[in-house]
């Protein structure tokens, strides 16, 4: 470091794996005194709020809200189809999926998990074996991470529904779509997902706060056929309330409810195809500069097949444990946060760039320059041209 005078004062700009960066539009919603919560606006916008929650899903079925993140939204999900003993089986490409594997143990499931490492998606091959070594049917739900965002793997889920309609194994398709809600492309009815996790922070671009399971018949059925759900976690009365306090058993997410109301006009206003061809066309300019940035040796893509990769976050290797000095360079000196790696065995090595939501064009350049400046300062070894290689994808 040269020069030591602080280019940090301005806006700063968060650009890790969630939280997201979180619009105006949406921050303004939420400023404003607490509302009525047994009469008027509230309540009438909520018919219209789930239905656009569901879209952003792709369901024609159920959504139960909670006030939770996205741990919160992993335990209400098990809870209600999945009863003490029970088996669920958890293919993993990354701490997330351990994570709610953990979790699945803790309300005392039994847990299959088939670890494929942090660099590689699923391979379907080896989950058919686990799948078709269980001719009784114990396993009762498969816990399908879609984006591991430690990893920055993307699985193929409507691979692994083809495998479950294939064998005839009756086990819920569970998804975690918490890091791909609203950035690469999910479909839950029309991939035969029967529930999807979602919390609010990521693609949804709503402070951290409220989490989402949606849920179609398959699952209500099980759900129906559990000896008991906990009372809080319970989806029934949250997706079908007869009253208003239902949808939350208890107070609601009051200013949460105005800022996903923002957050879901902006998705729909720019029409979700849009949103995810945005996301897919900002992950390749990323990618455009790691390329070049790698041909100086120092620079790694965790994931090596860009066609596994998340279109949301991207996590990277820096050798000799740069990662750490790197971010702090410019969190310290730029006013740039990127993401930590998480479950990594080089901590400091690793290191993740969030892309999900509220981001265009100049704040992806913005995050790049900001990256080649602290390489720069740092001396890492690094090719050139990697900010033109940006330009001239964005340009295409
Ligand atoms: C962020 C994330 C979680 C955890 O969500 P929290 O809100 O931090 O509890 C779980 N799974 C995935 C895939 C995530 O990206």
């Amino acid at each position: 470091m040269k020069n030591q005078t602080s280019l940090v004062h301005g806006r700063e700009y968060l650009a890790i794996p969630g939280p997201s960066v979180m619009p105006d539009a949406v921050l303004q919603a939420m400023h404003r005194p607490s509302p009525n919560i047994y009469d008027g606006a509230l309540i009438e916008m909520m018919p219209a709020l789930t239905q656009d929650l569901k879209r952003v899903a792709g369901t024609q079925h159920e959504v139960a809200i909670y006030i939770a993140n996205g741990h919160g939204t992993w335990e209400a999900a098990l809870s209600n189809v999945i009863a003490p003993g029970e088996t669920v089986l958890a293919p993993a490409s990354g701490r997330f999926t351990h994570g709610w594997a953990e979790m699945a143990e803790g309300i005392g499931a039994k847990v299959d998990l088939i670890d494929f490492g942090l660099s590689s998606p699923w391979d379907i091959d080896r989950i058919a074996e686990a799948l078709n070594a269980d001719k009784e049917h114990k396993i009762k739900a498969v816990l399908a991470v879609h984006v591991d965002t430690s990893t920055s793997i993307r699985n193929d889920i409507p691979a692994l529904r083809a495998l479950l309609d294939d064998l005839n194994h009756p086990a819920l398709l569970m998804a975690d779509c918490i890091a791909s809600m609203g950035c690469d492309r999910f479909e839950m009815d029309a991939w035969g997902v029967d529930v999807t996790v979602t919390a609010c922070q990521k693609g949804l671009m709503t402070p951290a706060g409220t989490g989402f399971v949606f849920f179609n018949d398959k699952a209500q059925a099980k759900r129906a056929a559990m000896p008991r759900v906990s009372q809080y976690w319970d989806w029934q009365p949250r997706a079908n309330p007869e009253l208003f306090y239902q949808y939350f058993n208890g107070t609601a997410p009051t200013h949460h409810l105005y800022g996903l109301r923002a957050a879901l006009d902006l998705i729909h206003g720019e029409g979700l195809e849009n949103v995810w061809a945005r996301h897919e066309r900002l992950a390749k300019a990323i990618w455009a500069a790691c390329d070049v940035w790698a041909q100086g040796g120092a620079l790694h893509f965790n994931v090596a097949d860009p066609t596994h990769r998340s279109h949301a976050v991207t996590a990277l290797r820096l050798t000799e444990g740069r990662g750490t000095p790197l971010r702090n360079y410019t969190e310290k000196q730029l006013g740039l946060t990127l993401g930590i790696g998480l479950g990594m065995e080089d901590w400091d090595g690793c290191f993740r760039l969030g892309h999900m939501g509220h981001v265009n064009a100049q704040m992806i350049m913005a995050m790049l320059g900001g990256m080649e400046t602290a390489m720069a300062a740092l001396d890492i070894p690094r090719g050139q041209g990697a900010l033109e290689a940006v330009a001239a994808t964005l340009a295409t």
